[in-house]
């Protein structure tokens, strides 16, 4: 569904991205690791198309994803749930997740989508008409993984949502990312709470120096010796 070949990418300094190549299949639950600064936003940013790549290819459904305007993607069923979440800290709960129901399928399936929602994160409809910025930080990122559910998506990007939360928060969140990916969406996860990303995924990739040093399912690389001390303390 998603291939990355060569990808180049930076922003006017050195290079972040020095040849990285990934892909996802349709319904794939795949994750990335890697240290601080390794790059794993970036390539989140070229994908969502807010950084333009200097090198490389991105194709989603064999689409040439680079020639496909930024605001358009969305609408072939790519959502992005960045980073430090981002929700619209004014506007209510509901009025987040309206806002990610934006793209033709989102409107289409709002209802299905809604309940669907309501039933993973319960507590969104408790506080639905609260302003977003006065929920607790988990909560808040339910809100954001909400906002991209809402939008129908295919394949589903979260940009670190365990940071800064609680370890039993964040295991919710994984538990709730589980339950996404059995309804059949792809989600491409960074994380650096590495031992639940990759146990969580069907394969995983470490992401160093901008380029993949590693790539396999959850027994490969709990059984490397360089991932077991360097990201599982073992
Ligand atoms: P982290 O977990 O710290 O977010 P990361 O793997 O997501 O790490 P990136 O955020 O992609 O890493 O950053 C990769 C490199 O690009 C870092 O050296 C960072 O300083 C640099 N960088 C990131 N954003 C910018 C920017 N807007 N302008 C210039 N350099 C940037």
């Amino acid at each position: 569904m998603l291939e990355i070949e060569d990808l180049h990418a930076g922003y006017g300094g050195p290079t972040v991205l020095k040849g990285l190549s990934i892909r996802v299949e349709a319904g794939e639950f795949v994750s990335i690791v890697g240290p601080n600064g390794a790059g794993k936003t970036t390539l989140f940013k070229t994908i969502s198309g807010i950084l333009s790549p200097t090198a490389g290819r991105i194709r989603f459904d064999g689409r040439d994803l680079l020639a496909v305007r930024p605001s358009e993607r969305p609408h072939l069923g790519i959502a992005h749930v960045p980073e430090g979440r981002q929700v619209f800290p004014s506007l209510s709960v509901m009025d987040n997740l309206e806002m990610g129901a934006s793209t033709a399928a989102g409107r289409r399936d709002w209802v299905r989508n809604r309940r669907r929602i309501l039933d993973l994160f319960p507590i969104l409809g408790e506080r639905s008409g609260q302003p977003a910025g006065t929920l607790s930080g988990g909560q808040q990122q339910m809100v954001a993984i909400a906002r991209g559910l809402a939008s129908s998506p295919r394949l589903l990007m979260l940009d670190e949502p365990s940071m800064g939360l609680a370890p039993a928060i964040s295991e919710q969140i994984f538990e709730r990312l589980a339950e996404i990916h059995r309804d059949g969406i792809a989600i491409l996860l960074v994380e650096q709470r590495v031992a639940e990303a990759l146990a969580s995924a069907d394969r995983g990739y470490v992401l160093e120096g901008g380029r993949i040093a590693l790539e396999g399912d959850y027994e490969v690389l709990s059984g490397d010796d360089r991932v077991r001390q360097a990201y599982l303390g073992l």
